[in-house]
């Protein structure tokens, strides 16, 4: 039987998308060559990428809107620094909110002045700053939609002059959002999308009038655009992988649909969480992620026992991250809401038993 997969990523795939990315493996459009080893400049190959870039502004809602959609290398941790390298030529605005935006601060700090508008590095990460001003003569704006690791999700963007750049690795296509206030955003795949290996960048075209800076022509979004995404061999069975994904979330309703199901999910985890005695959440309520859900056991020597009874149940990946410890578990779009309810009923099975 398939595990009910919680893994924060790479993460789970719908089962149809795996199915047709192995088919692809061995004989791919019936041509009896596999996906992997036929040009990337091949017609069938220009026709995955195309379809791939079209289905992302379609989606996001983002046709005609001076958008394009690039599938690039490196993970978002290569983004990190490079819009910093594109586009900060003095200053920049950052919302430190977890792990990966201190990252990315780390990296742009490389390239020019560096203004953290908000942390919540006070309180080990568990909200989200609400209250801050993004300076005007800011390059940009950068935030993070949704911190993988502590459990939080931005449920609100500024409202600023001033573009706005956000790393959406760990929560793009799951809730309706008005993209069209976002300059650059940027995802790697792994986590609601595709396989790991290739990272998406959604950037409108006219930011690249800000570029001041010579870049080398890999960290050069304009190099990318001007190629299609095609300036080197781009990671082909990733971007496959993730145009399945794309089409697979389009025929079962778009983000407009996934987004009842994932507020679904996390209403009826975080019930437990809150009902249950045995359980506690560790981030501010209004803050709470609906991709991943950070909880504790209120008593730490039930933890085998529980360990236990998860693994029996076929429950895999709910471990917290190596640096937060206690359990997240991670309900991206393919996640289906039968698996939270399997992970719901062991957590009651748990407080019966004690
Ligand atoms: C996983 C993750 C990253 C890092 O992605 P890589 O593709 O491994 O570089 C960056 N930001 C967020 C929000 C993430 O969840």
């Amino acid at each position: 039987m398939k595990k009910h997969n919680f893994s924060a990523g790479p993460c789970i795939l719908p089962e149809e998308v795996l199915k047709k990315a192995s088919e692809a493996i061995l004989n791919f459009n019936g041509d009896n060559l596999s996906l992997i080893e036929i040009s990337h400049r091949s017609k069938p190959f220009v026709a995955v990428m195309d379809k791939a870039q079209k289905l992302v502004l379609e989606l996001l809602n983002l046709e005609d809107k001076g958008y394009k959609v690039l599938f690039l290398q490196g993970g978002a941790s290569t983004q990190f620094l490079m819009t910093a390298y594109n586009f900060l030529n003095k200053k920049a605005a950052y919302l430190n909110t977890g792990t990966w935006s201190s990252k990315a601060i780390k990296e742009a700090k490389l390239f020019g002045d560096l203004v953290e508008v908000a942390s919540s590095k006070d309180n080990n990460f568990t909200y989200i700053p609400k209250e801050f001003e993004i300076p005007v003569d800011a390059d940009y704006f950068h935030c993070t939609s949704n911190n993988t690791i502590y459990g939080t999700q931005l449920k609100e963007f500024p409202t600023t002059d001033v573009p706005m750049i956000c790393d959406m690795s760990s929560d793009i296509f799951s809730r309706q959002l008005d993209f069209s206030r976002f300059d650059l955003i940027y995802a790697g795949a792994q986590k609601n999308m595709g396989p790991a290996g290739t990272t998406l960048v959604v950037i409108k075209e006219s930011l690249l009038e800000n570029v001041q800076r010579q870049v080398p022509s890999m960290l050069n979004y304009k190099t990318h655009i001007d190629k299609d995404s095609m300036f080197n061999t781009p990671a082909v069975f990733a971007v496959y992988v993730s145009m399945l994904t794309l089409e697979w979330l389009k025929d079962i309703g778009g983000i407009e649909f996934i987004e009842k199901v994932n507020n679904k999910k996390a209403e009826l985890l975080y019930n437990e969480i809150d009902r249950n005695p045995l359980f506690k959440g560790v981030v501010n309520k209004e803050d709470r992620s609906t991709m991943n859900t950070t909880f504790v056991l209120t008593d730490e020597s039930l933890k085998a026992q529980f360990d236990t009874m998860c693994a029996d149940a076929g429950i895999s990946g709910i471990n917290g991250h190596r640096s937060v410890g206690g359990y997240r578990a991670s309900m991206y779009n393919a996640l289906p809401l039968y698996s939270v309810q399997a992970l719901v009923d062991v957590m009651q099975e748990l407080e019966r038993n004690n």
